[in-house]
């Protein structure tokens, strides 16, 4: 199962956001054959820019992480979720 086919539920809007600031900063990246999210053995400096990106895109109130609802935190910690969770490669590049 791909990370978008859960985005219909509110914490898949969620992690949506999340994603979007991530592909952002080059922290993960999509797949645009399969739409698979990966990482690719992003740095840590990575993170912590994605999550002053994620910082200012709640200060600025993107439409973006709309979904947080000024909840930081809660983004953050999804961006996390998401990068443990997300493969090394792609469905297409493990066939
Ligand atoms: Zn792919």
């Amino acid at each position: 199962m791909g990370l978008f086919d859960i985005f219909s539920t509110n914490s898949g809007k969620r992690r949506r956001a999340a994603t979007a600031v991530g592909l952002e900063t080059g922290l993960f990246q999509e797949c645009p054959v399969c739409r698979d999210v990966t990482e690719k053995q992003a740095p840590e400096s990575l993170l912590r820019e994605t999550e002053a990106l994620a910082e200012r895109w709640v200060a600025s109130r993107d439409e973006r992480v709309a979904v947080v609802d000024g909840d930081l935190e809660a983004l953050k910690r999804e961006i996390r979720e998401i990068k443990q969770a997300a493969p090394f490669d792609c469905t297409c590049e493990r066939i």
